[in-house]
């Protein structure tokens, strides 16, 4: 600072800072979406985000107005209510549960199973998806107990957890 500087100094930021804010606004988007399409249908991977109400109409480049949408979906009419219901669905998941719970309720999607082993220490970052009833650890046998401490244990997925899972997938409200 100089001793011509006003004061109070200049709010805000350089065109520099404003374009650095902006990138990270972005990546706090793609970060939101695991880096793929919001799409439920499509949910390809991508490193692309658009606005949900246009630039041009609304100078809006707020993170509440960014979404990861990949070039093909960019070319698709989609509603912004739509969009705004999976961006709020992103938000409910991220605030709820774990990196490792999302991907769990991926795979669940994905491969239709409805059971798998986690080893022992993985059972932490699964604990919202259990207290919320979306999962359920199958107890061992008391006699396995008693011989070792577990060094594996098995889940199941509630039907409350498919209920939410295929929610999400369809895109529909999960709050
Ligand atoms: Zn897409």
């Amino acid at each position: 600072m100089t001793a011509s500087a006003p004061w109070p100094a200049r709010r805000g930021f350089s065109r520099g800072g404003i374009a650095a804010v902006l990138r990270a606004r972005k990546r706090m988007a793609l970060v939101e979406a695991g880096h793929r399409c919001v799409i439920p249908t499509c949910r390809h991977p991508t490193t692309e985000i658009a606005h949900i109400v246009p630039e041009s109409q609304s100078h809006d480049d707020s993170f509440e107005n960014l979404i990861a949408l990949c070039p093909k979906c960019q070319k698709k009419e989609i509603d912004a209510q739509s969009i705004r219901m999976y961006k709020r669905n992103l938000e409910i998941l991220n605030s709820r549960y774990s990196d490792f719970e999302r991907r769990v309720f991926d795979q669940i999607a994905e491969t239709d199973r409805r059971s798998f082993i986690v080893e022992a220490g993985l059972e932490i970052p699964l604990l919202h998806a259990v207290n919320d009833g979306l999962l359920k650890r199958v107890e061992l046998a008391p006699i396995a107990i008693q011989r070792a401490e577990a060094t594996q244990y098995t889940y199941e997925v509630t039907d409350e957890g498919l209920d939410f899972i295929n929610r999400y997938i369809r895109g529909e409200d999960i709050s």
